[in-house]
């Protein structure tokens, strides 16, 4: 057997964001508007991650004032209160596309990164699978905003997967769109703007009579039903496969199959047993199942649930006022395994700065924490915010010629408060 592994060297860069999903695009512009020579490396042919591909909506979880989510928020028109309805999925491919492109950025689409260069400790270089073969894209700084931590896997760091004790992550689901609904028999006349009628005690209990009957997909019992900024139309996140490893291909592949037939069990459901449903028919659905959990980067610090129940604040918060429940969809059967609220809280850059591997820092839902505290800060706001500082402390790291862990994280937050982004302060 012989490998053709001739590697062209591609292009140097100051900073590469690998992943353009909320919290790649977040780290990639906020870098290129610091004036610095910034890639944004994706393997879909489109820019947005789960915000788009995935059809994930509403948009969830809060942050301070002054940081890049506010900006997003007007991109795609969210309306308030947040968190009711979904956005516009192909609203948010144009103006997402657009924002990177003027934001100076060297965007590079339908390339995955497949390995790392190493020199010592430190990351040098990333290689991709293009339709030339193989070829490497050097930088001075990496972000890794790739959602499974594969950049950080790849180049070494270590990595945890799945709760304490038995090792299982949340379940996948492929999200989809249902249009053709009787909006004036199936919305609440009590919340009449944002809520379907569907979100009431009696609903729940209907779903899961379904589930025991086989009507609905064994653990698919909680209906979630979101609407959309359309008319007669609604986002249904419901379909749900347990036990998938969403890093193994044959695991991956099983599932696909299975979630794209509860689509249509689901669907069906709706039709027979919903007021203003009856008529409902599929017509969108994420590209890919979604994938709520895989690595977690171990950093410098490692995000607990306490820190997020007690709402800690930390002397090197670069977010803060981040709020979610710890939203955890059960690992091991239906419905949740915790929705416990949480106080504003922070998280440190250390959480950004993964152990063992120089010239790295990591962004979105695959930061350092514990299973439970990743339940929360993996939402979409708050990986902006996330990826919006990584990117900032990259910036700063190759403007000054030092290592993302000898940034000196007063300087960091000195330039995030300057952009007017709220931070706690604790000396
Ligand atoms: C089914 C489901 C429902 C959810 N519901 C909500 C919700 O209602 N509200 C909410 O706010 N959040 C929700 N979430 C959570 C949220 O969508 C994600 O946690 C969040 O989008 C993570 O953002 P990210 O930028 O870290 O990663 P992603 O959005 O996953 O983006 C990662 C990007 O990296 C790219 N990538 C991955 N590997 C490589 C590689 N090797 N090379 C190049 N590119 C690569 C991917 O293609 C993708 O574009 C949900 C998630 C799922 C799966």
């Amino acid at each position: 057997m012989q490998y053709n592994l001739d590697i062209r060297k591609k292009q140097e860069f100051d900073v590469v964001v690998v992943g353009a999903g909320p919290a790649g695009i977040s780290a990639a512009v906020s870098s290129a508007r610091m004036g610095l020579n910034t890639a944004l490396v994706e393997r879909y042919g489109i820019v947005g991650g789960s915000l788009t591909i995935g059809c994930v909506g509403p948009l969830m979880g809060n942050v301070s004032k002054g940081t890049i989510v506010d900006e997003f928020k007007q991109l795609l028109q969210i309306k308030e209160p947040y968190g009711a309805v979904a956005h516009d999925f192909e609203h948010a491919k144009t103006v997402l596309t657009d924002l990177v492109n003027k934001s100076n950025i060297s965007l590079m689409l339908q390339t995955p990164v497949v390995e790392a260069v190493k020199d010592g400790e430190r990351l040098t270089g990333l290689i991709v699978g293009t339709k030339n073969g193989l070829e490497e894209i050097g930088g001075k700084v990496f972000i890794d905003a790739t959602g499974d931590g594969t950049v950080s896997y790849l180049a070494g760091a270590e990595t945890r997967f799945g709760r304490e004790g038995d090792g299982l992550v949340q379940p996948v689901t492929i999200m989809f769109t249902l249009a053709g609904i009787d909006d004036s028999k199936a919305i609440s006349p009590q919340h009449n703007t944002y809520y379907v009628r569907l979100a009431d005690s009696g609903f729940r209990e209907k779903c899961r009579e379904a589930a025991r009957k086989g009507l609905l997909p064994k653990n698919a019992s909680f209906v979630r039903l979101y609407r959309t900024n359309r008319p007669n139309e609604c986002m249904v996140n419901a379909s749900q496969e347990n036990y998938i490893n969403g890093l193994d291909t044959d695991d991956l592949a099983r599932a696909e199959s299975s979630l794209r037939e509860q689509t249509n069990i689901i669907r069906d459901f709706l039709r027979n047993n919903v007021a203003g449903f009856e008529n409902c028919y599929v017509t969108g659905s994420s590209e890919t199942l979604g994938v709520r959990e895989t690595r977690r980067v171990m950093g410098e610090y490692m995000l607990t649930a306490e820190d997020l129940l007690t709402g800690r604040k930390f002397k090197d918060a670069v977010v803060s006022e981040a709020d979610f429940i710890l939203d955890i969809h059960n690992p091991a059967g239906a419905e949740q395994a915790d929705d416990r609220r949480v106080k504003p809280y922070d998280i440190p850059y250390r959480c950004l700065v993964p152990l063992k591997v120089e010239g790295l820092l990591t962004s979105g839902r695959c930061i350092s924490g514990t299973h439970e505290a990743h339940g929360s800060y993996r939402v979409m706001y708050i990986c902006m915010a996330t990826g919006h500082a990584a990117g900032i402390a990259a910036a700063l790291s190759a403007k000054h010629n030092v290592l993302p862990r000898e940034l000196d994280y007063r300087l960091l937050r000195r330039e995030l408060l300057n952009l007017g982004i709220r931070l706690s302060k604790i000396e």
